[in-house]
């Protein structure tokens, strides 16, 4: 693991522990949440909080897969509340991150990732352990599996 891995797994884990404080409990979409606001403050080179940061999420707007919105409220602080997140309901789950006069960035669940992981968590009754446990291994999954980003 290279030093920047590194760094960023810590940021991912202190994050991960405040937005699970903020949404309730912790879940896999609200990692998923997370892990997409962070991409797109990367991708778009964006200052932490960023006030110019706009991100319209797209996703179906009923638990569990709402949750992301949290993820992605703590991270971008685009928000309900201040209007820098607009919500659009939809299958799967994407988001489009802009940053004026640096352009625009989507960061897309890979469908094949989204439907395994709907399959396990409609299949089963999931008690809360094993919801945590699905929640650590999305965090701990290789971005380029579980995200298109374009
Ligand atoms: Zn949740």
């Amino acid at each position: 693991m290279t030093a920047f891995e590194r760094e960023q797994k810590r940021e991912l884990k202190t994050i991960l522990e405040k937005a699970a404080d903020f949404h309730g409990h912790f879940g896999p979409f609200l990692v998923i949440g997370v892990r997409m606001g962070l991409i797109g403050i990367r991708r778009l080179e964006a200052k932490k909080y960023d006030g110019k940061l706009r991100v319209t999420a797209m996703l179906e707007h009923s638990v569990p897969f709402s949750c992301a919105i949290d993820g992605i409220q703590v991270t971008t602080k685009c928000t309900i509340g201040n209007k820098k997140l607009k919500l659009i309901d939809s299958s799967g789950i994407a988001a489009k991150f802009e940053l004026q006069h640096k352009g625009q960035v989507t960061v897309m669940v890979n469908p094949v990732a989204f439907n395994r992981l709907k399959r396990r968590l409609l299949s089963e009754n999931v008690p809360p352990e094993k919801m945590e446990k699905l929640a650590r291994m999305v965090a701990s999954m290789p971005e380029e599996e579980l995200f298109i980003i374009e």
